[in-house]
């Protein structure tokens, strides 16, 4: 890096600094009322800012100028305009941006998925810019382009993205925080914006390797594979040193991803080998998921140019742990009070705790749909294994706020904090230290951490849209119902109390402050009658079973039909998703494993053959052992594969939709896990030479 870091940050950002040099003042300061959701955009504000915006990208050399949006693919899309207008008569390019062109592109969306929302004959979709997400310009192989974050409407006007409800629950959130933060007294903050840091989770492994292998290239995961001789067991790459290869990768990632003002905060080894993290600093919810698609895209992109590949999904390997997006979220005031602040006496701090048993309604209430939320195709492979979340969701207070909680469930009042007191080091040069009120708790899906909510099950390829969605609004409700009801009690201090004691009592059953990787929470999540959704196909469902359609109606996040849409959508994605990888594994088995393991039976055969030549009493047992044996084993794998073949072939007929998805839960996958066993069995016998693809250890271990 040639620059200083505070130098390059935002560099490619039409933040506020640029916006204060660049526009009138009077503009500058409309802008914000937009942004503030206090005025319109004016047609002619729209075209003083358009014009500084083209002159500002023009000067970072851009050519180009794109609305770029979030379609329900779950990735971004981009579609670029040069700044060109007609030329003039001498044929000199004049170069234009309008306002129009900033405020609305229409283009045609019918190639994104709509969910049935619109037929493929009405085509039509328009973009219109979300005036809260900064501009930015940034460079690839074509140009450098001036990107427009936008939310995508159909011709009806229907949300098609993952921006527009979260737009939408932002704003029902703060309408509905503000009135709890008045009841309370505070006059003076304007905005409550929830706030979000999302860690994210990837594995790096080389180019070359990738490119052999074809379960990576078309599902992003390894279909089979044996397990190699290490794994994660010794904890040795977790925080270990970051390898060089893979420290110049991240240099680079850092830079470009600072430079687009995206502020990349942490990076180390994660537990798993050849596993990485990047964390952000958090930022307002909508930027956050819209720097989170950046990360990503910043991570696969640069990957390329260090001949590494980037494996984004949930579950890249069997046998060590899986990658995630721990969303990390809480909600401030646009003067930065952090309503999720239990301050030091907890106990004492009404408003604080109001909040907390509001949330833990909103999650008792909507736990099913938080879980859908983070449910995705990848997403049910890592869930509930290897260190990972389970696939029932509870809340984690930590021991200061469960004791509180308890006292309010048991004496129907909290008289006492529990402190976390200090820790003596026990050595004069080193200072004892002030010790959390609370431990972490890495097993929860939900964990409370000092002053935000970690929400630990969201999948590492995902956008975080949607958890935000559901976190916003359900929290918005929660809200509003005690808004509703403190709004006119006539002694306000014991009615908040009443409500706590009323919450927490009736919400209790959510919260779990133990393991929740054992055994045992999942019987007694059974017991506590909390709902445990283990693929996504029965996930999804969630999105428009009644209690959630009138929630979100009721908000204006989502009509039915968008939802029924969205739910359709996850369907056929999971349908897909599963027969992508049913053929990538027919056509790995026939056409690569089988091959390879017949040849390397007749190498054995061979061998008997020779050495019984060369010394007739020679004993050649061992060779007759793996060639029968892995006979064996080759013949149940080709039994298998004629069962996927035939069941991929049925699972294709069926009607698109719920009853396919079911259909590939239920038939397809089962007969993948079994085809995958003789095949990993059969690596462990087979010379390493002969293996047509590379291994575990390859991918994993040799970076
Ligand atoms: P961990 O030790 O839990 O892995 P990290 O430092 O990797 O922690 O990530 C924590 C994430 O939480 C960061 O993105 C951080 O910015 C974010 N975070 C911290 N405070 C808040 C807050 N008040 N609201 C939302 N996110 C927060
Ligand atoms: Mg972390």
């Amino acid at each position: 890096m040639d620059q200083r870091l505070d130098v390059l940050f935002g560099e490619n950002v039409f933040n506020e600094a640029v916006q204060k040099k660049m526009l009138p003042e009077q503009v500058y300061l409309e802008l914000k009322s937009v942004q503030n959701g206090e005025k319109e955009l004016s047609r002619e504000t729209a075209e003083i800012v358009a014009d500084a915006m083209k002159e500002w990208a023009l000067s970072k050399g851009a050519t180009h100028y794109c609305h770029w949006f979030q379609p329900l693919t779950g990735i971004t899309a981009e579609k670029h305009e040069a700044f060109l207008k007609r030329s003039d008569h001498e044929g000199k390019a004049l170069l234009g941006f309008s306002g129009e062109a900033l405020v609305r592109g229409e283009s045609d969306a019918s190639s994104f998925p709509s969910g049935g929302l619109r037929a493929t004959f009405e085509a039509r979709g328009y973009t219109t810019w979300d005036t809260t997400s900064p501009v930015f310009v940034r460079e690839d192989a074509s140009g450098m382009t001036l990107f427009i974050p936008t939310a995508l409407f159909s011709y009806k006007g229907e949300a098609l993205d993952k921006k527009t409800p979260l737009l939408r629950s932002i704003q029902a959130l703060n309408d509905q925080a503000l009135r709890l933060i008045r009841l309370f007294g505070n006059t003076t903050s304007r905005k409550v914006v929830p706030c979000v840091g999302a860690e994210q989770e990837y594995f790096i492994i080389d180019r070359e390797k990738y490119l052999k292998r074809e379960d990576l290239m078309f599902a992003g995961r390894t279909l089979f594979g044996a397990n190699p001789p290490k794994g994660q067991e010794m904890g040795d790459h977790y925080m270990g040193t970051i390898p060089e290869r893979v420290g110049r990768y991240m240099s680079d990632v850092n830079e470009e991803l600072w430079r687009l003002g995206v502020p990349a905060k942490t990076q180390h080894n994660e537990a798993a080998p050849a596993q990485h993290e990047l964390a952000p600093i958090f930022e307002e919810a909508n930027i956050a998921t819209d720097h989170n698609q950046l990360i990503m895209e910043t991570l696969k992109t640069v990957a390329g140019r260090h001949n590494l590949m980037c494996l984004l999904h949930e579950k890249p390997f069997e046998g060590v742990n899986g990658s995630g997006k721990h969303n990390n979220w809480s909600l401030s005031t646009d003067d930065r009070i952090n309503l999720m602040d239990p301050g030091k006496a907890p106990h004492d701090n009404l408003q604080f705790l109001l909040i907390l048993t509001c949330m833990l309604r909103a999650i008792d209430k909507h736990a099913g749909l938080l879980m859908a939320s983070a449910a995705d195709v990848g997403n049910e492979r890592r869930l509930g294994g290897h260190e990972a979340p389970p696939f029932v969701i509870s809340v984690f207070l930590g021991t200061q706020l469960a004791d509180i909680i308890e006292q309010y469930v048991s004496k129907g009042d909290a008289t006492s904090s529990i402190q976390g007191g200090s820790i003596a080091t026990g050595i004069q040069s080193v200072a004892d230290f002030e010790r959390d009120a609370t431990d972490r708790n890495r097993t929860s899906p939900f964990a409370f951490t000092g002053n935000k909510f970690e929400f630990r099950s969201v999948g590492s390829k995902d956008s975080i849209a949607e958890p935000n969605v559901v976190l916003n609004t359900i929290t918005a409700e929660s809200f509003q119902e005690a808004a509703d009801r403190l709004e006119k009690a006539e002694d306000f201090e014991s009615a908040v109390r009443a409500l706590i004691r009323e919450y927490a009592t009736e919400h209790y059953r959510i919260v779990y402050n133990g393991n929740n990787y054992s055994k045992e929470w999942v019987e007694e999540a059974k017991k506590r009658g909390l709902k445990i959704l283990t693929n996504m196909v029965d996930a999804t469902k969630e999105l428009t079973a009644p209690e959630t359609v009138a929630m979100y109606q009721h908000f204006g996040i989502y009509t039915e039909a968008e939802l029924q849409s969205r739910a359709e959508i996850k369907y056929e994605t999971y349908a897909k998703a599963m027969h992508i990888e049913a053929r990538t594994m027919i056509d790995m088995a026939g056409k690569q494993y089988i091959p390879a393991i017949i040849r390397a039976l007749r190498e054995y055969s061979r061998s008997v053959i020779d050495v019984r030549t060369a010394v007739p009493t020679a004993d050649t047992s061992v060779q007759e052992y793996i060639i029968s044996r892995a006979s064996v084993r080759l013949r149940e794998a080709q039994e298998t594969l004629e069962r996927l073949i035939r069941e991929t072939a049925e699972a294709e007929k069926k009607a698109e939709g719920l009853e396919q998805a079911e259909f590939y839960r239920d038939r397809i996958v089962p007969l993948m896990d079994a085809l995958r066993h003789p095949f990993d069995e059969l690596e462990m016998c087979i010379d390493r030479d002969m293996w047509p693809v590379p291994s575990y250890s390859d991918l994993m271990f040799e970076i």
